[in-house]
This record gives structure tokens, C-alpha cells and sequence, in this order.
């Protein structure tokens, strides 16, 4: 990175050594990874589909959605069509720009821990209420995983008319995390909304953020996902799996529940979630939040789960 200053200050017009120091300042998320910066680079070089993409992460991240629009479409335009990183960038730029499209007209508020958007017209009681369970759960869910994530997380309030088609995500779903975007969103009712539920679906999918965060880049298998998910969330309405189990509930190996669960139906949806919800509480149970919390770190350094249950608990 010295290097590369030093070649910028001795030819500040040429596009190479600005590129260089641009690129490498993005890989260490280096804090010069201004938007000044940027703006700078894409003056100089146009035509780097990398200094786009950085722009618009940036811009994303101060909540400017149409300008993160803007920016991911001229970096997905200098991508091209048979690159690797091209189907990556559609799916991010699809998304954001439903989510322009959902959230123009909603109003935002911060806190020091989250940005929360919603109706500013109808919702200003559940804006208030959803923070007071956020910080609570800041607090609490953050001491239990020992983890507390280091940038304000951004909390999207729909109505339940517009949830499922502002969101993409399946009928059943209460509420939802997106990994993509990092973001919670929820349907609410503003004040018609019932709070014990509220408070349950915020503090579940808080722990789908904090766990996105905490592993960065690696991936939580989706029981241990949703059973912590569950488990933390102070969520008492799911029964032990074993009264549900009469008659001819058919099981599924956790192997196979580490991927995604979106496309299962809603009965095996269920089996899911109460395997899942289970399989965690026996984990705590038996091992303690401390064996848990070590799990992930393993996950964390990209070993897969059976390497971290060996590594870990010894079995
Ligand atoms: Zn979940």
C-alpha cells in the first residue's frame, strides 16, 4: 500500500497506480476508502467496474439506495457478461433496486446501534417500540454470543400488504434477514401490531444478522442458523419435536438441512425448524453457550461444520 501511494504521488494522472491503491485499499477495507476517494478514482478511470461496486457498498451503507443503484449498475455494465463476479453483481443490483423502489416513501431513524426504517405516517409508535426490543437485544444476544457487530444494522418496517412482494421471501415467512442486502425486514401492522410477536420475530432475525456478521463470508448451517435463531429469541411457542412426532413425521439428517430452506414446502419447513430448534437446545444444553460460540468461530475460519463439532466438542 506505501508502494502504491508513492506511485500515485509521483504520477497523480495516471490511471495504473490509482487503480493499484484503489483495489488494494477495497481488500484491506482500508478507512482512506473515501467517497471523495472514490469519486476521484472513477474520474480518472471511468471504466473500472471495481471502484463502481466499492462506491455503491459505500453509499448503501449511508442508506443513499438510488445513488448505490446508480453506481452497481455502471459497475454491472463494465462487468462482462461470462465473468464470475457478473451473476453476483445482477443479484445484488436486482435487489437493491427493489428495495429502492419498496422504500421510497418510507422515512429513516437511527439509534446508535441501528437504522430503522418505516411509514412514517403510520408506524411512528412501532418505530419506537422496535427500537426499545433492538437495543434490548443488542444487549442481550450480543453478551450470549459474545459478539456485537460493528456497524449500525438497517431494520426495514413493511406493512403486511407490501412484505412479501417489496421482500421476494416465501408466504410463510414471519420476518426475514437478508444476507445480501444485511438488512432485517419485517411486516408489521403498525398499531394494531402484537407485541410479544414483534418482539420474538426482531430478536430472531437479529441473530441471523449478528451471526451474517460474525462469520463474514462463511456460512452457519441453516439448522444451527434458525435454531439459534429460535432459541435466542426467547421463543417459547415451538413444542419439543418429540410431541410433534406421532404418526409418520418423516426426519431429516442434519446434513441436509445445512443449505437453504426457502424452497421447502410448509410442512417440511416445520420439520425443519423444530430439528433444528432441538438439535440447539441439546447443544447448549449439554455443552454450554461457551462450546457453541467456539463452533462458530470454527465456522468462521471457513471449516465446515462436521470439522468444528469434531475440533470442538470431540465427537
Ligand atoms: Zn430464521
Amino acid at each position: 500500500m506505501p508502494a502504491f501511494k508513492t506511485a500515485v504521488a509521483l504520477s497523480p494522472r495516471d490511471q495504473i497506480p490509482r487503480l493499484n491503491l484503489t483495489h488494494a485499499y477495497i481488500e484491506a477495507k482500508d478507512p482512506a476508502l473515501t467517497r471523495d476517494f472514490l469519486e476521484e478514482t472513477i474520474q480518472l478511470a471511468p471504466n473500472d467496474p471495481v471502484a463502481h461496486v466499492a462506491l455503491a457498498d459505500l453509499l448503501y451503507d449511508k442508506d443513499d439506495l438510488a445513488g448505490a443503484v446508480l453506481h452497481l449498475e455502471h459497475g454491472r455494465q463494465r462487468t462482462p457478461a461470462g465473468s464470475s463476479q457478473r451473476p453476483y453483481l445482477d443479484l445484488v443490483a436486482a435487489r437493491v433496486s427493489r428495495a429502492e423502489q419498496a422504500e421510497q416513501k418510507l422515512s429513516a431513524r437511527e439509534s446508535s446501534h441501528f437504522l430503522v426504517k418505516f411509514n412514517g405516517n403510520e408506524d411512528y409508535d412501532t418505530w419506537t417500540k422496535v427500537l426499545d426490543i433492538l437495543e434490548d437485544a443488542y444487549r442481550d444476544i450480543g453478551q450470549k454470543l459474545n459478539y456485537f457487530p460493528g456497524k449500525p444494522i438497517t431494520v426495514v418496517l413493511h406493512t403486511k400488504a407490501t412484505f412479501q412482494g417489496a421482500t421476494g421471501s416465501p408466504a410463510w415467512a414471519d420476518g426475514l434477514y437478508d444476507g445480501v442486502l444485511g438488512r432485517i425486514q419485517v411486516p408489521t401492522q403498525g398499531a394494531l401490531t402484537d407485541q410479544a410477536w414483534l418482539a420474538r420475530v426482531l430478536r430472531h432475525e437479529f441473530v441471523h444478522a449478528l451471526l451474517h456478521q460474525c462469520v463474514e463470508g462463511s456460512r452457519v448451517p441453516t439448522w444451527l442458523n434458525e435454531g439459534l435463531a429460535m432459541q435466542l429469541a426467547g421463543d417459547n411457542s415451538w413444542p419439543d419435536l418429540d410431541r410433534v412426532m406421532k404418526g409418520d413425521v418423516a426426519l431429516i439428517p442434519l446434513s441436509q438441512l445445512e443449505g437453504g430452506w426457502t424452497g421447502f414446502p410448509q410442512n417440511v419447513a416445520t420439520v425443519a425448524y423444530l430439528e433444528g430448534n432441538s438439535a440447539t437446545a441439546y447443544l447448549i444444553e449439554r455443552y454450554g453457550m461457551g462450546k457453541v460460540q467456539d463452533i462458530i468461530e470454527t465456522l468462521a475460519s471457513h471449516q465446515p461444520m462436521a470439522v468444528a463439532i469434531k475440533d470442538r466438542l470431540l465427537i
